[in-house]
């Protein structure tokens, strides 16, 4: 069936600049992927429901494509209003049923390095309802979700920006919805990934799932949708700048001439990067530390990083 018929895309604030998009599936059974950030987006979302001739007691499935604050902010909200059921990956489970395990796990994830106060707190639980809902059922590589006869969606798991990431393709018309897999690059924060490798795998594979035609086209999280050569590009876009971050890590630790702490690399990649050295680059850098630590790259005493 013609996409244009059951996807909407709702496009939901999420700064001066950005926004978060929410796509609602209407089939014989309605779904949303995503719920924005808590507060206006959901208005939103319900307005393009009743525009559509539905109501938001029409909704029966949240599918959340990973667990950060901007995706998950209305799950709460929406479940409440429609008894909906919220699916996930297993590893995003913790981070969407409970927003203090989420924030402590990511925005305070370096207590030591970039301490975890209230503040930071406060700033990743913005975003978040206070009463988020749980989620009923657990999504990995191969889970068929159907919306209606031919629209059924097969689950792609896409670790590496988180580990619970997943997409969701629509075989039929061969669209694929995705969170941050596809990071933005434009914003003053640096791309925040779990891990280098885990990350570039999961690349390579959509890559070729796009080159394949496997995929046609493609709706990130951040942008609008995109056909299979826009997305191609961004993926390498992604490839350069991890490789850029890895580059990075181990000049700033490789030209010093004593150990280095986790910070000043930080600061270092952040800076040659142009980005913002915070909790976020934190994630990333403290990643690819601990990666190249375990690969025999680097070695870590009472806090301090030196080449091997
Ligand atoms: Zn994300």
């Amino acid at each position: 069936m013609n996409p244009d018929r059951w996807l909407f895309t709702v496009q939901t604030p999420f700064s001066a600049e950005a926004f978060v998009n929410s796509s609602l599936v209407v089939g014989d059974v309605v779904m949303l992927v995503d719920t924005g950030i808590v507060g206006k987006s959901y208005d939103l979302i319900a307005a393009r429901l009743h525009e559509l001739g539905l109501s938001i007691k029409d909704l029966r499935l949240i599918i959340n494509t990973h667990g950060h604050s901007d995706h998950v902010g209305n799950n709460g909200r929406f479940v409440r209003a429609s008894g909906c059921l919220v699916a996930a990956h297993a590893r995003a489970v913790p981070w969407i049923d409970d927003r203090e395990v989420a924030a402590r796990e990511i925005a305070g994830r370096y207590p030591d390095v970039i301490p975890y106060t209230d503040a930071i707190r406060r700033e990743y639980q913005r975003l978040i309802e206070e009463r988020p809902a749980r989620v009923n059922m657990t999504l990995a590589d191969g889970t068929s979700i159907r919306a209606a006869d031919d629209v059924v969606f097969r689950v792609l798991e896409l670790p590496g920006h988180t580990w619970g990431e997943i997409g969701l393709l629509e075989e039929n018309e061969r669209i694929l919805l995705v969170g941050d897999v596809l990071v933005p690059l434009e914003a003053n924060q640096l791309i925040i990934y779990e891990d280098a490798d885990v990350f570039r795998a999961t690349l390579r594979r959509l890559r070729q799932l796009l080159e394949e035609g496997v995929v046609a086209s493609v709706v990130a999280g951040h942008r609008a949708r995109l056909e299979s050569a826009e997305a191609i590009r961004w993926i390498d876009d992604i490839l350069a700048m991890i490789a850029s971050i890895e580059r990075w890590t181990l000049e700033c630790i490789g030209a010093a001439q004593k150990p280095v702490p986790a910070l000043e690399v930080c600061r270092y990649v952040a800076g040659h990067a142009k980005r913002n050295p915070d909790w976020r680059a934190m994630v990333t850098v403290g990643g690819e530390l601990a990666r190249l630590e375990q690969q025999g790259q680097l070695r870590v005493s009472d806090g301090l990083w030196q080449a091997v």
